[in-house]
């Protein structure tokens, strides 16, 4: 499996910090409460991938690093 691009949607995030809990090394919360990415690559793939579908909020959004294909949330 290649890496993700990672992103974070700021507006439906909720705050839950499950994802910087769960790929702590990827993801942190903000000043605001708001998960940030700090590095797309800090934790394994797998790891960022089980993150993204545990957001409650589908607001992790991943993208092949290499094809550029959304990956998750799917469609
Ligand atoms: S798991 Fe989703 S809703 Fe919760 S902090 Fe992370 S991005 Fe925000």
């Amino acid at each position: 499996m290649g890496t993700y691009k990672v992103k974070v949607d700021r507006d439906t995030c909720t705050g839950c910090e499950l994802c910087s809990t769960e790929a702590e090394k990827t993801f942190e919360m903000d000043d605001e409460g708001i998960a940030v990415v700090v590095n797309p690559e800090g934790d394994d793939p797998d790891t960022i991938r089980a993150a993204a579908e545990s957001c409650p909020a589908d607001s992790i959004i991943l993208h092949d690093a290499e094809t550029g294909e959304k990956v998750w949330p799917e469609d």
